[in-house]
């Protein structure tokens, strides 16, 4: 009888499968709140608006914030701007990463601020948070900070202490060696293992260059003064230098201002800077003595006293630095040697210009990233190619500047060239910035060297 009786089966057997179902979904729920961590988000995630805020939403240019960035649902991806260059989580080193998969809703970043642009009226941006096909904004405003890492009144401060205290500076004379005593005496308040190589004339052996001697080769030792500073790497460093002494055509009224009282004086800004910051690469400051007679300082240097095991990673040569952009003066970043096919450092070349082009924000008339392909290079990173470094050379306004190797090339000069001293000032931040930003960079990418060639 039971047996023929099947219909009452029919609504038990909905009722399990109703059952069933309902698990189902449940259980589908459940792995879906398990795996995506918020069970709202399984039905939300099409249509509700990602969220992003920042703390603090402004912050002090040229000078290093602690951010906090919180959003309304973790697993998308912080686009970071420019205008910030976050710390590395090990604090050891400034990252040049762009973008950053958020974890936690929550996330803190130390970032060395781009100093203010009030010239541009730049000085808003935006963080972006991307997931999925939905994004978020948070504005940020840089302003004028008050004690920027590096800056353009400190690199004029030091040119003025130099071309009043110490005019002429030609290799040999008594200002050559009393300036050399001054910049050994800053890296060595700074704690730099400092040191001043004395040179002479015919020690030189071989020679980087046919370079024939543009002054008469005076009497005299030739000075190179070095500062250390040493970080966790230390068989591949970085080296920063100008050539301090000057051509001198004039021995009363010559202060070689712009060559190379310049360079000499953005590379102790940059000592000074860098002493507070952590750098994974051991970095060496350079005054080089003997530029003018044919490079003989840096010559010198390179050919015997880099040390045993070292290779110089990278070199930053500054020359005749400064007269340029936001001036209407041209900023040349070359980039070297490039002596083959297409570019032989493609990784240094492609990350200076967009650090000078997005980083920096220089208009692409007046910022000339460009190549150096001839040897005939005419200044001291010319020596370092023979050690198959890298380097990259700033120099300003060259053609239109009067007073190159005259007794003309003066602080005074420089200032009048370009309309004021704050106009000077202008130019000398904008590259001391420049610099500042290869040099963290370099220090914080391992790829520098690729595409390098054995240049001889
Ligand atoms: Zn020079």
């Amino acid at each position: 009888m039971d047996d023929q009786a099947p219909t009452p089966r029919r609504p038990m057997l909905r009722s399990r499968r109703g059952v069933i179902v309902a698990v189902a979904i449940v259980a589908v729920v459940v792995l879906a709140a398990v795996l995506g961590g918020n069970v709202g988000s399984l039905f939300r995630s099409q249509s509700k608006p990602l969220r992003l805020h920042l703390e603090p939403a402004v912050a002090p240019g040229g000078e290093v914030t602690t951010f906090t960035v919180s959003v309304s649902e973790a697993g998308g991806t912080l686009v970071l701007p420019w205008m910030l260059l976050p710390k590395d989580d090990n604090g050891t080193y400034f990252d040049i990463t762009r973008n950053v998969t958020l974890v936690e809703r929550t996330w803190s970043f130390t970032a060395l601020v781009m100093p203010a642009r009030n010239e541009t009226g730049t000085n808003m941006t935006n963080l972006t948070y991307v997931k999925g096909e939905r994004n978020a904004t948070a504005p940020l405003e840089r302003t004028n900070g008050t004690s920027p890492l590096v800056s353009g009144q400190g690199f004029y401060d030091n040119l003025a202490y130099l071309t009043s205290n110490y005019p002429h500076r030609q290799t040999g004379r008594r200002d050559h060696y009393a300036a050399a005593a001054w910049i050994e005496g800053i890296f060595t308040a700074q704690g730099y293992e400092s040191e001043t190589h004395h040179y002479r004339w015919s020690d030189r052996i071989g020679g980087v260059v046919g370079f024939r001697p543009i002054v008469p080769r005076p009497l005299g030792d030739i000075l190179v003064v070095t500062g250390i500073k040493r970080g966790e790497v230390d068989d591949e460093w970085i080296v920063i230098g100008g050539h301090f002494d000057d051509a001198a055509n004039d021995r009363s009224t010559g202060e070689g201002a712009y060559d190379d009282g310049a360079g000499t004086s953005l590379m102790l800004e940059y000592a000074r800077a860098l002493s507070d910051i952590p750098l994974r690469h051991t970095v060496m400051f350079a005054a080089w003595g003997g530029e003018e007679e044919g490079l003989y300082g840096s010559d010198r240097w390179v050919t015997n006293d880099v040390p045993p095991g070292v290779s110089i990673k990278f070199y930053l040569n500054l020359d005749m630095t400064g007269i340029s952009y936001p001036n209407p003066s041209t900023f040349h970043s070359w980039v070297g040697p490039d002596m083959t096919e297409g570019i032989d450092h493609p990784v240094l070349f492609g990350l200076v210009e967009n650090l000078t082009y997005e980083g920096m924000g220089m208009p692409r008339d007046l910022g000339k990233v460009e190549l150096i392909e001839s040897d005939f290079g005419r200044s001291d990173h010319v020596s370092f190619w023979h050690i198959d470094t890298p380097t990259v050379f700033f120099i300003g306004e060259l053609d239109t500047y009067p007073y190159y190797h005259t007794p003309d090339d003066t602080l005074a000069k420089m200032e009048e060239f370009v309309g004021g001293k704050e106009n000077l000032i202008a130019g000398f931040d904008v590259a001391a910035w420049n610099g500042m930003l290869i040099v963290l960079a370099v220090d914080a990418d391992d790829q520098i060297h690729q595409g390098e060639v054995d240049y001889q």
